[in-house]
């Protein structure tokens, strides 16, 4: 999110992020620092769909005066039937940046969010959005020809938690996680033992790990059904800068050549 602003923002804006480079937004732990960092924005940026739940105490907390932009405003979020201790309920997953056409909608409301506060930068910010849109039509052609390359009957992978259901929805690949859309649960035995007959039933070739997730689980679950590891996928954090995911477009390019390599054949 923070290089999506960036991209619109330019030189205009100053841009500080609260989760960090391969961190896990579901379960931050907000610092005293940010909440001094949250008082002095002019404008706040949060995705929304339930994904930082910490983020609207934190506001309060902070009394920031800035007007908050939930960026996925508009996009139709995708829901999940997820079964708990207490029983089903529907979870509405926030990870909709994975489908690089509601990754645009966020690039709109990222530009008139930033207008709204600086009316004045107007021009600058319809230019740099523009620009940027321009080079997120190019990354989704590469996605769908990247996904064009993988057999139809391969295009099954398994993550640690539920973050590419709209990658999947968008691009035509099928994706089964342990855990569900948020990591705040660990998976129960009864979860991994179903995941591990249905990757051996539905003969899934890979499983890919996650820069915010423990390795250990698809470690086991990799060596338990002899599906290989794909390596790691960025899903909710981007890599350190110099990384091979430092910026939107490098994760998404990184994550499709995951898939392509593990699952082309
Ligand atoms: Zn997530």
């Amino acid at each position: 999110l923070g290089d999506l602003v960036r991209n619109v923002g330019g030189d205009r804006v100053e841009v500080e992020n609260l989760v960090g480079p391969n961190g896990d937004v579901h379960v931050y732990s907000p610092t005293p620092g940010d909440a001094r960092k949250l008082a002095a924005a002019n404008v706040v940026f949060v995705n929304g769909l339930g994904l930082e739940g910490w983020m609207t105490r934190l506001v309060v907390a902070s009394n920031a005066k800035a007007p908050v932009v939930v960026v996925s405003k508009g996009i139709t979020p995708r829901r999940m039937e997820e079964e708990e201790k207490s029983g089903r309920r529907i979870a509405i997953d926030p990870h909709a940046w994975q489908s690089v056409a509601d990754a645009k909608s966020y690039v709109a409301n990222i530009r008139d969010g930033l207008i709204a506060v600086d009316p004045a930068g107007k021009a600058t910010y319809g230019a740099n959005a523009d620009a940027y849109l321009v080079k997120l039509d190019e990354l989704e052609n590469e996605v769908r020809v990247a996904i064009a390359s993988i057999p139809a009957d391969r295009r099954k992978i398994i993550t640690t938690h539920d973050a590419f259901g709209y990658f999947g929805a968008a691009y035509g690949m099928a994706f089964i996680a342990p855990e569900g859309v948020s990591t705040e649960a660990e998976p129960s035995a009864k979860d991994v033992a179903r995941i591990i007959i249905q990757i051996k039933k539905q003969k899934i070739p890979a499983v890919f790990l996650e820069n915010t997730s423990d390795p250990r689980l698809m470690d086991q679950i990799a060596h338990e059904t002899g599906a290989s590891i794909g390596g790691t996928l960025y899903s909710d954090a981007l890599s350190e800068p110099g990384g091979p995911a430092a910026t939107y477009i490098e994760m998404m390019r990184h994550n499709i050549r995951q898939f392509t390599k593990a699952l082309v054949g």
